[in-house]
């Protein structure tokens, strides 16, 4: 019996390791986090699309005190232009959300001791322009290691997405028979706007609905060429 824990934002890539997920794992838990972003969308599309993969433990952990520690522009500490650079990191997006990946990943190393999952992971990606450095395979790995080693557990990461492309990750869902599902169900849109596209919900403006605008394009290009 295996059993894996998914972090999930509701986002396109979260959404799709979670049905990459539900296929590759007996069991599947799902834990997201609301740390005061600027819109809660996102998350209700988490809780939604987990329950209508038939997922009965989905938690959502409050962490509404961050915004009081950090600055993004995610949480309105660093004004709301998700495209300007960080404050305290010029090489980095106004979006970025010091330590969001490590204390993510600690509370659900924690819970996934608790349910016994032996995986945990998510649709970490490090292909985004955004290119936050908590993303990144080195990151991952040896946080995860730190986390194994100060627990003594052997618990395995999953980021089936880490190295694809958002085409990459349209072509994953529609092996898995979800891209529909994905369009449905998931929110990336920096500012929560519920409109819909042919790529699924968003301002289409915002550098996330950009990034996924152009990878749904990419998507098709790639479908229709001649085998
Ligand atoms: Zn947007």
């Amino acid at each position: 019996m295996s059993k894996a824990l998914v972090l999930l934002s509701g986002g396109q890539d979260s959404i799709t390791a979670l049905c990459l997920a539900v296929k590759s794992f007996d069991e599947v838990a799902t834990i997201s986090f609301r740390y005061g972003q600027q819109h809660v969308k996102e998350t209700e599309y988490a809780v939604i699309a987990a329950a209508k993969l038939g997922i009965a433990d989905s938690h959502v952990i409050d962490l509404s005190f961050l915004p009081s520690l950090v600055r993004s522009a995610l949480v309105g500490t660093a004004g709301n232009d998700v495209s300007n650079s960080h404050p305290d990191h010029p090489t980095l997006p106004a979006s970025f959300v010091p330590n969001r990946n490590a204390l993510f990943l600690t509370l659900a190393h924690a819970y996934a001791q608790t349910i016994q999952a032996e995986v945990i992971g998510g649709g970490m990606n490090q292909t985004d322009y955004s290119g936050y450095p908590d993303c990144r395979e080195p990151f991952l790995n040896l946080f995860l290691r730190a986390l194994n080693i100060g627990s003594e557990t052997e618990i395995r990461g999953f980021f089936p997405l880490l190295h694809y492309t958002k085409m990459q990750t349209w072509l994953m869902a529609e092996d898995l028979g979800k891209v529909e599902f994905v369009i449905e169900n998931s929110m990336t849109c920096y500012y929560g706007v519920e409109k819909m596209n042919e790529w699924g919900y968003g301002c289409g403006e915002c550098p996330a609905c950009k990034l996924r605008a152009n990878g749904w394009t990419e998507y098709l290009e790639v479908r229709n060429e001649p085998v």
